[in-house]
């Protein structure tokens, strides 16, 4: 029972409660430079070309539309205006701002926009649902930075809104180039969006730490007049995230732990695994607080579902999705089973597959049960075989001498691509590149795998990847454009930030290296002892006053200066300042433009 194409159900919530678009499309910022283009897939119409996966299509198409809605009287939603959506709901004084997307510029765009049409109503509170940047970013465009009004989040929002993006960040951005498909022209041969919506804005990215923490479920509020009860819901689609009901509209906010597809247990862009097991549980619990008087349910991404018996049967779907790739991924590795047969082994039961919004457009079940796969057992697949293999370069050498050379190995690739094995011809042929990255075969036959991998993903952000990856074999590495969450580095800890130190430590050029050094805080009165210690960088608050190569008091906000400048201008400190050139000279650059379809 595959889903029907003809049901228009989908394009009709979607375009309902329309009440304008946002125009111009292209959001500016203050220099004059687009920082988002509400318009950039309105070509996504008509039918599917013969380059795009016919369910990816249709899926593109609605997430292609923008503008603000109302959602139900006194709740509206701008969307378009940034790959999330921005929900609005009007409180006793003014209106409660729901996830201000991912810049500044788009996020005072929508608010105007809903201004125009439902008056100059003031900002009475925001509330993230969860911190992943897409739904805090743009604060600033909504409040002022020393705004009064209650900043309200889930509890360990601020320990999340950075750790998951610090420590590995720059390669992060850089397979997120792939994944976002960012550097792709719009269009049927290009990028189609992302699944999740369209693309991320470009913007000012900024936060406001929250003031009033979501501590548990279910935590009353009321907000300006406006009751609110919230569901926490933490180790779902974000290490803290939250659901919560307005009774009095009868209408539920989801965030982002139920939308229009099969999100990401793993996303592409690389980061810890997500838990499928308490995600689908906390869908449930949803359904038991909230099932029985909600009439209209909204998310963070894509379009509300309307309709007490719709929204209980969308929620027990996705419930079920989650809860069915973890129990069969569970039931296959237990009879010795690896991530990537089970992959291939497990389909959809045939009523989750035929709701359209059971689709891995952006998350897959091919890559979801490999990360459920990695979440309990690792990299390792058991066997030994695989325990110690080569590296690409390496392992590439010995394939091109198989087939008797670079070149012959790309001709054996072809072989495949033209009998229709894509993946093999894309796996035979990366190793002919990483044999000899100059072969132009090698380099044409993985192209074109990858092309065709790319024009038949159902996945958005599977189509980006193979797409980017053709790109960059073609053209080269194409410039880093994804939003980085630079500007937040006031929101890290004092131990991330010397953490942000210790991972950029040459560790062979910093071995035969000692020294130490004490930092004291001024503004916290904390005091830390640092010391290089075979090439590792050791640190760790401490009461103690230890005998160090050089002692710093400084405040917090004088350490983010002293990272950035490398200056002791205006810090106190007693010993040798030459320490601490000599530490930051010990230091290796990130490589934001790192090659990936090449060596
Ligand atoms: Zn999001």
């Amino acid at each position: 029972m595959p889903a029907d194409l003809a049901d228009q159900t989908d394009f009709a919530n979607a375009g309902r409660g329309l009440i304008a678009r946002i125009e111009p499309g292209m959001i500016m910022n203050a220099d004059g430079q687009a920082v988002f283009d509400a318009d950039q897939f309105s070509l996504i119409t008509g039918d599917c070309p013969g380059t795009v996966h016919p369910s990816l299509w249709r899926q593109s198409q609605l997430t292609a539309s923008q503008g603000l809605y109302e959602v139900t009287p006194g709740i509206y939603q701008v969307r378009g205006a940034d790959l999330a959506n921005m929900t609005l709901v009007e409180s006793r004084t003014g209106v409660i701002v729901i996830d201000p997307l991912t810049s500044q510029e788009c996020a005072a765009a929508a608010l105007a926009l809903y201004r125009a049409h439902r008056g100059d109503r003031s900002v009475t509170a925001v509330i993230y649902t969860h911190p992943h940047l897409d739904h805090f970013g743009g604060v600033l465009g909504v409040v002022p930075a020393d705004t009064k009004v209650p900043i309200i989040a889930p509890e360990h929002f601020m320990e999340h809104a950075v750790s998951e993006n610090v420590y590995a960040g720059t390669a992060m951005l850089r397979r997120g180039m792939y994944y976002s498909g960012d550097a792709l022209p719009a269009g049927p041969t290009g990028s189609v969006g992302m699944g999740l919506g369209t693309r991320v804005s470009h913007g000012t990215v900024g936060l406001i730490a929250p003031t009033l923490f979501i501590t548990r479920t279910v935590h009353e509020k009321i907000i300006d007049g406006v009751r609110i009860l919230f569901q926490l819901t933490p180790g779902t689609e974000c290490p803290a995230e939250m659901n919560f009901f307005f009774p009095a509209q009868q209408a539920l906010c989801l965030a982002e732990n139920a939308t229009r597809n099969m999100h990401n247990l793993l996303t592409l862009r690389g980061a810890q695994v997500r838990d499928p097991r308490s995600w689908s549980r906390y869908i449930a619990e949803a359904v038991e607080l909230f099932g029985d008087q909600c009439e209209v349910a909204f998310a963070s991404h894509h379009w509300p579902t309307w309709g007490r018996d719709n929204i209980r049967a969308f929620l027990r779907e996705q419930r079920d999705l989650y809860g069915y790739l973890h129990d069969q991924t569970l039931r296959l590795l237990n009879r010795g089973y690896t991530g990537t047969e089970a992959a291939e082994m497990i389909e959809m039961p045939a009523e989750l597959d035929a709701a359209w919004h059971t689709h891995g457009y952006y998350g897959s079940a091919s890559h979801n049960i490999k990360a459920i796969y990695q979440r309990y057992l690792g990299w390792y697949d058991g066997n030994p075989a695989r325990l110690w293999q080569h590296p690409p370069v390496e392992a590439a050498q010995r394939y091109a001498r198989l087939a008797g050379g670079p070149d012959q190995l790309a001709a054996r690739a072809r072989e495949f691509l033209d009998e229709g094995d894509m993946r093999f011809a894309a796996e035979l042929a990366s190793h002919a590149v990483f044999a000899d990255p100059a072969s132009a075969a090698a380099r044409e036959v993985l192209g074109l795998a990858f092309e065709q991998l790319g024009y038949g993903a159902e996945n958005a952000t599977w189509r980006n990847c193979f797409l980017m990856g053709a790109l960059e074999l073609r053209d080269g590495i194409q410039p880093t454009t994804v939003v980085a969450s630079a500007g937040m580095a006031s929101a890290l800890t004092i131990t991330q930030l010397f953490d942000t130190i210790a991972i950029r430590i040459d560790g062979p050029r910093a071995a035969d290296t000692a020294l130490s050094i004490l930092w004291y805080f001024t503004d916290t009165g904390e005091r830390y002892f640092m010391e290089l210690s075979n090439g590792v960088l050791i640190h760790h608050p401490t009461l103690r006053t230890p005998e160090v190569d050089l002692s710093l008091s400084l405040t917090q906000p004088q350490l983010l200066g002293l990272l950035a400048t490398q200056s002791l201008d205006g810090i106190q400190f007693a010993g040798n300042p030459v320490v601490l050139k000599a530490l930051f000279g010990l230091t290796d650059e990130p490589d934001p433009e790192f090659a990936i379809v090449t060596p």
